[in-house]
């Protein structure tokens, strides 16, 4: 029994999963993410790691028992591995799950330290393996050097899953290959389909790939048995018969999945977000910084009576679904 009271909203779901955005900063400049000029938050706006503690904390305490640290990128936010280590404190006494999505960049220095404190499981963004590709979409990474961090972390320990953005004349072809590699290298596969958030320098419909298409390709390739797990959000997963590793599809756009939402997401500003695709939105960090810490229940309580039903994603829409970036609400 909680001492105090979950989060249901006003359809009846229960919030078991928060989402935190650490950082709006990010190293790369993905093209479906972000503008190549990004204006970044000042710092003033930002909330301290302690604040961030603090109302996590508080979630916790309203039953929240899995928590995905995201951004941005949350490598490049200082100290964050102080986060990761208060928070990990949880594990096991409260939250059943503390996990992070990195762009891999510095995960070869930060592994040892998230499986220290107490993370078990990782997704990292890797949108393809061809040097050039992967250039050309993050503007300029080093797939290496990503490959290098995917593969030490999960050598230190820590279970992968690969964030795969399906991208029109960018990527598809890689989408085969790339499940052979992760079955080789004992990872987990997720593709996604590009979602219409904030405005960057390109048409995202001009890039856009139905998973739908995708899957039936897949599938004359691969022994893809369906797994019921789910995880309340917009994943489907299928299983590699035969081997470890699983497929997921994050379908937005062509398969809805609001009906089962448990989640909610931190912006970097204080923000607490009900959907990603809609702007209700209730101001944590005003109300942890007039009120204290007592003044948070109210809020969140204030937050589940206005978390809308679905997100209403068109990619042909003229104007994104939302004004925020991906790197701004936390992915
Ligand atoms: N920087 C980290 C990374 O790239 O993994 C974490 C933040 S990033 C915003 C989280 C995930 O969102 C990544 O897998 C990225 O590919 C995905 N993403 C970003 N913008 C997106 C968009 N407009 N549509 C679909 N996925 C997007
Ligand atoms: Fe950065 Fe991740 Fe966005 Fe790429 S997807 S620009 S790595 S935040």
């Amino acid at each position: 029994m909680l001492a105090t009271p979950a989060l249901i909203d006003r359809h009846g779901r229960t919030i078991s999963y928060l989402r935190i955005s650490v950082t709006d900063r990010c190293d790369l400049r993905c093209r479906y993410c972000m503008a190549e000029q990004m204006t970044f938050l000042p710092k003033s706006a930002v909330l301290s790691l302690e604040e961030i503690a603090v109302i996590a904390e508080r979630f916790i305490a309203r039953g929240i028992s899995k928590i995905r640290l995201t951004g941005g990128e949350p490598l490049v936010r200082r100290e964050v591995t102080e986060l990761v280590n208060r928070l990990g404190r949880h594990v096991g006494a409260g939250l059943d799950e503390l996990t992070m999505t990195t762009n891999g960049n510095a995960l070869a220095q930060h592994a040892s330290a998230l499986v220290a404190a107490g993370m078990r499981r990782i997704n990292v963004s890797l949108d393809s393996r061809d040097p050039e590709t992967f250039r050309y979409i993050t503007r300029h990474g080093d797939v290496a050097r990503v490959i290098g961090g995917v593969l030490a972390a999960r050598d230190a320990g820590l279970a992968i899953k690969i964030n795969m953005v399906a991208l029109k004349g960018l990527n598809e072809h890689e989408i085969a290959p790339m499940l052979d590699w992760c079955v080789a290298e004992q990872l987990d596969l997720t593709l996604i389909e590009t979602m219409p958030l904030g405005q960057i320098d390109e048409d995202r419909a001009d890039r856009f790939v139905p998973l739908t298409a995708v899957f039936d390709d897949l599938a004359t390739r691969f022994a893809l048995v369906r797994d019921v797990h789910r995880s309340g959000g917009p994943a489907r997963y299928w299983r590699v018969d035969g081997t470890g590793t699983k497929l997921g599809l994050i379908s937005p756009l062509t398969a809805n999945f609001c009906d089962t939402c448990n989640r909610v997401r931190l912006t970097t500003e204080g923000i607490l977000y009900t959907c990603l695709g809609h702007d209700d939105q209730v101001d944590l960090k005003a109300i942890l910084r007039s009120e204290g810490v007592g003044g948070l229940d109210a809020a969140l309580d204030a937050a589940m009576r206005t978390k809308p039903a679905r997100h209403e994603f068109n990619i042909d829409a003229t104007a994104p679904a939302v004004t925020r970036h991906m790197s701004v609400t936390g992915g």
